[in-house]
């Protein structure tokens, strides 16, 4: 079953990404590599993909980006307790 809580948002600078593109800023950092970004005019969200490129960030990217980040900190977590 589905939960969908779509509460929009209103974003009266919207209509500047289609003249002069969106303005992303970085919303949640994953890794060193992997970044999530959000526009701060339309509210558009974008992640960085694994060959590089900047996608649209979906429920599966987002649930992939989650995983990510807790199996990152895990990581970084055992790699201060090695080097104490
Ligand atoms: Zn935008």
């Amino acid at each position: 079953m589905k939960n969908s809580s779509s509460s929009k948002k209103f974003y009266p600078f919207a209509f500047l990404c289609g003249t002069t593109g969106h303005s992303f800023k970085v919303s949640q950092k994953i890794t060193n590599h992997i970044n999530e970004y959000s526009c701060k005019n339309c509210g558009c969200q974008m992640t960085d993909s694994f060959n590089g490129k900047l996608v649209r960030l979906d429920n599966k990217k987002k649930e992939v980006n989650e995983c990510l980040s807790s199996f990152f900190q895990k990581k970084q977590k055992l790699r201060l307790q090695r080097s104490i």
